[in-house]
Parts: structure tokens; sequence; C-alpha cells
């Protein structure tokens, strides 16, 4: 190609990338995080549309940042006073181009429209990085499952499913956990479900419980992924987790089995999190202590210091990034890590930062990072081992089969494995080496697009 031909493509190419945010800015007017979600895909994807004009005559960015449908609707329930409760329940079905949608359900105050698409958008390019044939969606309510009762837990979760059961299915929309959404929230929805459905439709959820149809390993899935994913990282440094110094924010799911994977690979991790504040244990966290916490007896995390004396507790959860780290894992949740902590951590000496959250990152914390050498994973390619076990639980149940956890962790590490050579690959080729938010948004969404265009204008 010469020269002037090239220079007019990367304009056009540009120039369609440009316009179509402006559109999505437009239509989308106020959701801040869909909208940093779509920015940073979108500034990855400018070489793209370069080798591929096919993407912009078949207007993919227009539909792919457009969701098949947003579902919204009135969850009503009475707490443990008789008083009546309204909720707001959502499910976003963004893109089924691979597969039926899947995606989890979020119980937290902050859940909105801008979170609810951001999640969902996000999801339709890691679950197409897994390999495996699943969409993108994601659900959840603004009720806030703290201080509630359990039989409170399951009116609300009855009452929400009722409605959204009108719209899932084991090949149409599949949900599963997210924030303030485990085993015990998945038990009650797929019991309302299949009483309102009068069967047993054993794949319309995933993270079930294993003793009633999940799959052994899906709890560890996410965490133990993350890690797998930083270790191929670091590997292709010639590096690796032992002996290093991890810090990880949260104590819920993703962060508990990130700590142990992590632990188990030889490295001491120093800090972790809550949502009031964070604890520093100079001999390393005991993971033990934190799952009788937080997994099974729903306690704060100071109470770690009863546990262990040389531990400390400090208020304000951001601080954690002050804890001088050779790896970051941030695990909480959306934009919890910014510039400033960035700063702080490289400052720190920081080598590598993965993300066990959805966009736990700002922007400008991620740019940062990259602009000061440190390896980046970001969640969509990190944190993709959690849904990729999803994938296994929907055919372990199309099978009618359970397969055993060493099965299932095994299959987890090449799934984990092949993300990474993606992105890697992907970053290469596009003229990014290294670079893998780039790689992680590209191998994604070559994926998908390439599916919307074999299946036509629609
Ligand atoms: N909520 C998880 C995620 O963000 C898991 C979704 C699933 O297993 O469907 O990927």
């Amino acid at each position: 190609m010469d020269l002037l031909r090239e220079q007019e493509q990367k304009s056009r190419a540009n120039d369609y990338v440009h316009e179509v945010y402006e559109l999505v800015k437009k239509r989308n007017p106020g959701e801040k995080e869909f909208l940093q979600a779509t920015r940073e895909i979108f500034d990855s994807l400018r070489p793209v549309f370069l080798k591929h004009p096919e993407f912009m005559h078949n207007g993919i960015l227009e539909r792919i940042t457009e969701p098949d449908r947003v579902i919204s609707f009135r969850v009503a329930w009475e707490d443990d006073t008789g008083k009546v409760q309204v909720n707001r329940g959502f499910r976003v079905q963004f893109n089924n181009s691979i597969g039926p949608y899947k995606g989890g359900i979020r119980f937290h105050p902050t859940v909105n429209s801008s979170i609810m698409k951001f999640l969902a958008f996000e999801q339709t390019f890691k679950n197409a990085l897994t390999g495996m044939p699943i969409g993108g969606g994601k659900g959840g309510s603004d009720f806030d499952p703290k201080g509630k009762s359990e039989r409170e837990i399951m009116r609300f979760t009855q009452s929400f499913i009722t409605e959204l059961s009108k719209y899932i299915g084991a090949d149409m929309d599949v949900p599963a956990g997210d924030i303030g959404v485990g085993k015990r929230e998945i038990g009650f929805m797929f019991g309302q479900y299949n009483r309102l459905k009068g069967g047993f439709e054993a794949g319309v959820f995933t993270g079930k419980d294993p003793n009633h149809g999940g799959s052994l390993g899906r709890k560890e899935a996410t965490g133990y992924g993350c890690v797998y994913f930083v270790e191929e990282m670091l590997k292709g440094k010639g590096d690796s987790f032992a002996g290093k110094k991890v810090i990880v924010s949260g104590s819920g799911n993703v962060a508990t089995y990130a700590m142990e994977k992590a632990i188990e690979l030889g490295a001491t991790v120093l800090a972790c999190s809550d949502s009031s504040g964070y604890i520093y244990d100079p001999e390393g966290i005991n993971v033990e202590t934190v799952k009788k916490l937080k997994e099974f007896d729903n306690k704060r995390i100071q109470e770690y210091t009863k546990f262990h004396k040389h531990a400390v507790y400090y208020e304000g959860c951001n601080n954690i990034w002050s804890v001088a780290c050779d790896i970051a894992l941030p695990c909480a949740t959306q934009n919890e890590l910014e510039e400033t902590d960035a700063a702080l951590l490289t400052a720190n000496g920081v080598k590598a930062v993965g993300e066990g959250a959805n966009m736990p990152c700002t922007e400008e914390a991620v740019h940062a990072f990259q602009a000061n050498g440190v390896l980046f994973a970001p969640g969509k390619a990190a944190n993709a081992g959690g849904v990729a076990v999803s994938a296994m639980e929907m055919s372990q149940n199309s099978m009618r089969l359970s397969w055993t956890v060493e099965e299932v962790d095994e299959k987890l590490k090449v799934v984990m494995k092949n993300i990474y050579r993606s992105c890697f690959d992907a970053a290469e080729d596009y003229g990014y080496p290294g670079n893998f938010v780039v790689g992680a948004n590209i191998a994604g969404f070559l994926k998908v697009a390439d599916a919307m265009v074999a299946h036509g204008i629609h």
C-alpha cells in the first residue's frame, strides 16, 4: 500500500471510531462507566479497521455498542417488619452472536443502568476471549444485602427472579453470581425459576452449589484464573510469583481465591480489604481466617486482628495502595484504583498489576502503569476464569456429568494460558507489543465482529 493511501485509510478509520463514539455519547448521556468502558475499547480498535475495512462497512461498531435489549423492572418485596420495599432490577442482554447471553447478577446499592451496561459490554469481550460459546450479559439490582436477614434475601430474590424468569433460559440467557450474589442466592433463584417453569432446567444458572448441579472449582475460578494469567505474564519476563509481596483489594470470592493461589505459588500476601478498611499483616495474610470471617461468618475484615495480633487494621479501603508490593491485584470493584494510587504503587516498585475485578483501575491509572513499564493485565482477560468455569458448568449440565476439581482446574489453566496467548499475539500483530489492554480488546472484538458479519445485519 502506498503511503498516501495508507494515510487516507488511517484517517478514515480514526474518523469512524470518533464518529461512533460521539454517537454513543449522545445516546447514553451521563452514563459514566459505560462511556468509560466504550472509550477504552475504541482506543484499542483503531488499527483493526485499518486491516478490516469490512467491519466499518458492516457498521459493527455502531451495532456492538448498542445492547440487544435492556430489561428494567420493579422488584417489590416485604421486609421482616411487614413493610413493602421496592428495588429496581435489570438485565442487560448485550450480544449473543457467539452464544447465549452469559454474565453475573450483582446486588449492590450502586447498581444502575450505566454500571449494568458497562459490565455487560465488557462481558461480551471477556466471554469471547475464553474461546467458549457464550455471549455477553449482566444483571442486578440496587438491593443492598448488607444487614438483611436470610428470609429477606430469599423474598427479594424470589420476587426478582419471578420477573426475570420471562427472559432467561439455558439456551437463551444464563445468569450467575457477582458482587452480593453467591451460591445461596443462586440457589434461591434456581428454586424459584424451576417452580415457575415446572421442571428442572439445570443449565439456566451457573455458580450453583456443587451438590445440586454446580461445578466443582467454580468458586475458586476467578481468583485462581487471575493469578494464572499474571503468572503467565511474569513468565514472559522470566519471573514468577515466588518470593513476591502481593496486595489484594477486597476479601470476597475473587480476592480470597486470588490470595490462596498467590500464596500457593510462593508469594506473601501483605494486605487485603473490605469496603470499610484494610488489614496489613507483615507475616502474610492467613487466608483461612479471611474465609472464616467473610465466606462463612459474614463479618467485617477488621475482626482479622482478633485472630492475628501482629496484624494492623486501617480505616479507609483505598489506602491499601500505599502498602509497598511487587504485585497488586485489585479484586474489589470498578474504579477503586485511581491515578494517584497508581503513582504510589509505581513509586513503591510494583512490577505487575492484575485486575481481578471488572474495571477496577481508572483509565488514568492504567495509562500511568503502562507509561512506567508495569505489566498490566486488564480484567476482561485476567478475570475471565470465573465465566470460563461457568461455561464448563453449562457443559457438565448438558451432559449430566460432573468433572472432578482436578479436571476443572486443568481446563481452567489451559483457558487462561490461551487467553494470555491471544492477547499477546493480537498486541504484537497490531503493533502494540506487550500491551495486554489493546491485545485483549482486539482479540475479543475480532471473535464477536466476525460472527456478526457472518450472521448478517440486524
Ligand atoms: N460475574 C462474573 C464475571 O464478571 C462471572 C459471570 C458468570 O460466571 O457468568 O465475569
